[in-house]
């Protein structure tokens, strides 16, 4: 692995996307989120970090010269709301993790479930429901269309187990992101995700660029010609960025708009 200063023009030269992971690469990490249920009503309170003004600013200058695209576990309703000013033009917003994207001014949906999947899917969702309900370790289910997502307060080996239970076949796996489990079938990854928009925009694999920080981005990581990570000590990739005070999102921003002068 490289630090980012050593990125030089020559490596960009066949680069045409630039692929981004959202929590704690382009925002802020930290989502808030907490399920309150009564008799009669039920309250979702959820509170996350938006994108700052200036990162905003440079993802606009930046897709003057790359394609971009948001990729990540978050629900295409969130990117969209986020990232809103970005589109539509040269930007794809793949939202739980590649089922779905906001790409040439429509909502796609990449993946059709079997019934046999949807109701194993319903099977789990249930199962970590009731575990929910009685542990103090799980905060909240995130609003998802097909994704499984529940906040927990930290790696609780018990939802490893609960899936195991429901889906003994091993189709789905959970990952854990950080701040809340991921589950979904296997053959889904932010690395397949990355590779159906490559072929929908007829570009290699080869000529991305792409930077994530987790466990879940290693198959984007790995897809992408170049990789880079904000987290080396959790994610390998050629490149590691360095910067303390930016987001590492930004930083490679930073250095794709100083490079591309001399492309
Ligand atoms: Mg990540």
């Amino acid at each position: 692995m490289r630090p980012l200063s050593q990125l030089t023009p020559k490596r960009l030269k066949n680069i045409r996307l630039v692929c981004f992971d959202v929590d704690g690469v382009t925002i802020k990490k930290g989502t808030f989120i907490r399920e309150k249920e009564t008799r009669q009503t039920e309250t979702l309170t959820i509170r996350t970090q938006l994108l700052e003004e200036r990162i905003k600013q440079k993802l606009l200058e930046l897709k003057k010269y790359y394609f971009i695209a948001i990729n990540s576990g978050r629900s295409t309703i969130y990117l969209k709301d986020v990232f809103n000013e970005l589109l539509w033009d040269n930007v794809a917003l793949i939202g739980e993790v590649g089922i779905f994207s906001l790409l040439d001014g429509q909502v796609v949906q990449h993946e059709k479930f079997t019934k046999a999947t949807l109701e194993k899917m319903r099977n789990i969702r249930s199962a970590l429901e009731k575990y929910a309900a009685k542990t103090r370790l799980a905060e909240a289910f995130e609003q998802k269309q097909f994704l499984i997502t529940l906040h927990t307060r930290f790696e609780d080996n018990n939802v490893y187990d609960i899936v195991k239970r429901v889906d003994p076949e091993g189709e789905f796996r959970a990952i854990w992101s950080g701040e809340a489990f991921d589950i979904l079938p296997k053959r889904l990854n932010k690395g397949v995700a990355l590779a159906n928009l490559c072929r929908h925009l007829k570009i290699s694999p080869r000529q991305t660029m792409a930077i994530g920080n987790g466990r879940n981005d290693r198959d984007m990581v790995e897809t992408a010609g170049i990789g880079v990570t904000t987290e080396p000590k959790v994610l390998e990739a050629d490149y590691y960025t360095t910067g303390k005070s930016h987001l590492g999102g930004e930083e490679l921003v930073d250095k794709l708009l100083e490079l591309w002068t001399e492309i």
